[in-house]
């Protein structure tokens, strides 16, 4: 990392000051060494103390469908392939930022679909989205540091941030209720230019944690203007922007607009929003992204596209809190992406995924709306731009008991209505970053339409929420 580089002087001490041990170290300088010596350095079993030689994988054809014998492919102890990873290197202790085959594939991916605007970047493999956010608070957050989180958010987010001592500051979303949308550079930048007297005792952030896409809980996304101007901001302010985008591929056209189901790979790229990095010149947006929603939670990988400066951190984190991701994850993502035809098929998947969240999302928006508590104006739907959740805003202020400030108390009821009536959501207040600031907008639930066998439970989830809702009114 080069000393003018803007991220250094934000790297936690802890980072700063690791120096880990390590077997190899410490041995003296040889001249004239062999080139080829007998390996007896690491703990590393030979392949052939594994007990698989080799495994069948079948592929679906799409969400919901079974395979066909054309969608299976062998998994091979040993490969001749550049580009497959085999069980020998894949079962074996192995690079730390993940296998190379691996991430040559997400390089080719992040440059089709993502494009950064800068070529400086490179790619870490991460066990999962949370693992990768986990590993950014490592580095760059020391006890006391602040980091700026919209007021809702994804809250194990909050746990992991705690974690390592940071502070989290909410950002408040005023046109969150009334107008559904995400939009805050205003009250940021007022929070940042009068730092010292709205918060006199703590320093000024370190980072902004964002899900700029298909919000969780909201569902809701940043504007291109708006997340230009929060870019100016981190230039201005030097904070680091951490970009957390697990649903961005599951992207949505609005319920009352007629879906395209065969999207080209091209059009499905240019539907997406940018994303920070194609802005980013100074090399302070990390992105996250998983394999959590487009292929499967339970690999725990994702990866993370970081400026090339930062690589050595993330080794040497990696190193320390989990070693390298599963092995076993990483063969079964990689080697399905060159069964479906390399990138360009590993699109078409994800595509079709996106095509299955968006008629649920569209067929449960449409349930609501004929529902007699929408019908009565007692709950609202947000249309979301992508992902896994609507939220329903649940209009209490209509309701007889509503007094100006008893949100939760009425929050509560509906909850006890919901789980009587049989449908459980999570409550909008448990995904503030601190309840007591957020009460005024948190008359809202995060329902994930992502679980259910299908559609069809979907409307009945609808009628009970209305009855649920209706029944609070009434
Ligand atoms: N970030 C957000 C906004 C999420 O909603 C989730 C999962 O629900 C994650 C990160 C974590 O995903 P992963 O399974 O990749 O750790």
């Amino acid at each position: 990392m080069t000393e003018d580089f803007p991220l250094l002087p934000l790297v936690s001490d802890r980072c700063k000051n690791r120096n880990p041990v390590y077997f190899w170290q410490d041995v003296p300088v040889v001249e004239n060494a062999h080139k080829d010596p007998i390996q007896l350095v690491g703990g590393m079993p030979n392949y052939g103390f594994f007990p698989v030689t080799g495994a069948n994988v079948q592929l679906r054809e799409e969400p919901f469908k079974g395979g066909h014998d054309d969608l299976s492919f062998q998994i091979n102890d040993v490969s001749t392939r550049d580009d497959e990873v085999d069980i020998k290197n894949s079962f074996q202790y192995s690079d730390q930022n993940g296998q190379i085959e691996l991430r040559n594939q997400i390089k080719e991916f992040v440059k089709r679909v993502v494009k950064p605007v800068s070529n400086d970047w490179d790619i870490v493999c991460t066990l999962g989205g949370l693992d990768g956010i986990m590993k950014c608070f490592d580095i760059f957050i020391n006890p006391g540091d602040t980091v700026l989180i919209e007021e809702f958010t994804f809250t194990p987010v909050l746990n992991n941030l705690v974690e390592f001592g940071g502070i989290p500051i909410p950002i408040k979303l005023n046109n969150l209720i009334k107008d559904h949308k995400i939009d805050y550079v205003d009250e940021l930048e007022n929070m940042l230019n009068n730092w010292e007297s709205i918060h006199p005792n703590l320093s000024k952030p370190k980072m902004l944690y964002t899900i700029p896409n298909g919000h969780n809980p909201l569902g809701l996304a940043q504007s291109l203007d708006h997340k230009k101007r929060i870019y100016h901001l981190a230039e201005l302010h030097n904070f680091i922007i951490l970009e957390d985008e697990p649903y961005s591929y599951l992207n949505f056209t609005k319920y009352d607009e007629t879906p395209n189901y065969n999207l080209t790979n091209d059009e499905f790229i240019n539907s997406l929003n940018p994303s920070f990095t194609t802005m980013d010149t100074t090399g302070r947006v990390i992105r996250i992204e998983t394999f959590s929603k487009i292929y499967a939670p339970g690999l725990r990988l994702g990866y993370m596209v970081i400026n090339k400066s930062l690589i050595n951190l993330f080794t040497k984190s990696g190193e320390l809190l989990t070693r390298a991701p599963s092995g076993f994850s990483q063969i079964f993502v990689n080697n399905t992406i060159i069964k479906l035809g390399g990138i360009e098929g590993w699109i078409q998947w994800i595509t079709k995924v996106r095509n299955e969240y968006l008629k649920r999302k569209n067929h449960f928006i449409n349930s609501l709306m004929k529902t007699k508590a929408y019908k009565e104006g007692y709950l609202t739907p947000i249309d979301p731009n992508c992902g896994m959740f609507v939220s329903i805003i649940i209009n209490i202020e209509k309701s007889n008991e509503f007094n100006g400030i008893n949100y939760n108390q009425l929050m509560d009821k509906f909850y006890i209505n919901s789980a009587q009536i049989g449908v459980l959501a999570v409550l909008g207040r448990n995904m503030s970053v601190k309840s007591e600031f957020s009460t005024e907008r948190s008359n809202f639930i995060r329902t994930a339409i992502s679980f259910v066998d299908d559609v069809s439970i979907l409307d009945l989830a609808a009628q009970r929420l209305s009855d649920a809702t209706c029944k609070l009114f009434e």
